[in-house]
């Protein structure tokens, strides 16, 4: 495994659950801009945009993905971090209420065809149901209600998974990876001197993939989009469902507080992952529209992550036709949290040279030429 971030540490758990017996070394040099770390947490099989008819089945299969994972983490006296809170999509006048019923019929055919796993049954409420749902916002003309969407901290559920390929086995090396190929052969990574040979290797490295691949005249076609976010805590016990406009802006609420909003979306960043004053002025103006409620937060931090995007806006999963035993398991973008454990699954599928049902455009292949 090349990336110890939410898709690495799925990969190698599943490759450990599948085979205990085998030797499984998740190689991370914890970058600072790791999306894992800095990740919302929204777990969610829909979106307001339509993301096209592959990524709608792979997030409510990831959601399938979730519920049995969840329990075999907490058998294990593992905390996921993972919390089903419900989701609102708030109409802030009569222009946007306006959409909602068209947003509601898509979402009821989604569950439909797909299942309700991770969502429920999606409603329209009005201005005084979404009010004692959610103490914070602003002006509310009414909301879609997916009652059953969940977030999920990705620090505490890698933090878990981790923990659990340990005890099954993997073993960690923090360093620097550098794929090793001679000709049309993988043969293993190479950490600083080091060289461990092996039959295949999951690059799981996120926005750094093309890094890794353009020594050998490969690309998944990955690059990386800064995303920032920021965290502030209010005297609350108990989670709130997570808050999101019709502008890119959300807000989520985890028990014991701690509240997140934002994020920025910026793809001229390049590797630059360092907050920046600008980010922080716009997502505090854009969060106080959506909830005036949180101007008495106390501050806590600003996090950013650069999140692994593809060029065309869907993953990159698989191995490519001339080069097997290297299987790319990355371009997740602003959906890593939600299909990680799931995308994690089917790379260790293939590297253990199953074909699991991913679909053909999200190839590696695509890229090649
Ligand atoms: C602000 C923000 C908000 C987000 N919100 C959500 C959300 O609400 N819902 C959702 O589903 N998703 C969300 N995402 C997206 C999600 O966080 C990412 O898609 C996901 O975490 C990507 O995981 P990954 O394992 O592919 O990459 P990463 O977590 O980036 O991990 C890659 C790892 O590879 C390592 N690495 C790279 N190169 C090398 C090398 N050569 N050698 C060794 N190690 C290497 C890095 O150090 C890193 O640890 C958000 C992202 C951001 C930034």
């Amino acid at each position: 495994m090349i990336g110890g971030g939410i898709v690495g540490w799925s990969t190698a758990l599943e490759l450990l659950e599948r085979d205990p017996r085998r030797r499984v070394v998740v190689v991370d040099d914890a970058r600072t801009g790791r999306a894992t770390d800095a990740g919302a947490g929204i777990a969610t099989p829909f979106t307001r945009r339509d993301m096209g008819e592959d990524w709608a089945a792979t997030m409510f299969a990831a959601m399938r993905t979730y519920a049995a994972l969840l329990p075999r983490l907490r058998d294990a006296g593992l905390e996921p971090g993972h919390e089903v809170v419900g989701k609102l999509l708030v109409a802030a006048d009569d222009v946007e209420a306006a959409q909602l019923p068209e947003v509601l019929r898509r979402a009821q055919a989604q569950v439909a065809e797909l299942g309700a796993v991770g969502i429920g049954a999606p409603e329209l409420i009005d201005e005084a149901a979404v009010r004692s749902l959610h103490p914070l916002l602003g002006t509310v003309e009414a909301a879609l209600l997916l009652p059953e969407v969940a977030q999920v901290d990705g620090r505490a559920l890698t933090a878990a998974l981790r923990r659990r390929a340990r005890i099954l086995g993997a073993t960690e090396r923090v360093g620097s990876a550098e794929l090793l190929v001679s000709g049309d052969q993988l043969r293993g990574v190479r950490v600083d001197a080091d060289v461990i040979a092996s039959d295949a290797v999951v690059l799981a490295a996120g926005a750094w993939t093309e890094r890794l691949l353009s020594p050998h005249g490969l690309s998944g076609g990955i690059y990386p989009q800064r995303g920032q976010i920021a965290h502030a805590r209010i005297d609350r016990a108990t989670p709130l469902p997570i808050a999101g406009g019709f502008d890119p802006t959300y807000l989520l609420c985890f028990g014991g507080g701690r509240l997140v909003f934002g994020p920025t979306r910026e793809d001229d960043s390049g590797f630059e992952e360092a907050p920046t004053v600008g980010a922080l002025h716009a997502m505090l103006e854009r969060a106080r529209r959506l909830a005036p409620g949180i101007a008495a937060a106390r501050w806590l931090e600003i996090r950013s992550g650069l999140r692994p995007m593809s060029r065309d806006g869907v993953p990159t999963i698989g191995a490519f036709e001339h080069l097997p035993g290297l299987v790319l398991a990355t371009g997740l973008g602003a959906q890593g949290l939600t299909v990680g454990p799931h995308v994690g699954g089917w790379a260790a599928q293939l590297a253990d040279g199953e074909a699991p049902p991913v679909p053909v455009a999200f190839s590696p292949q695509r890229w090649v030429g």
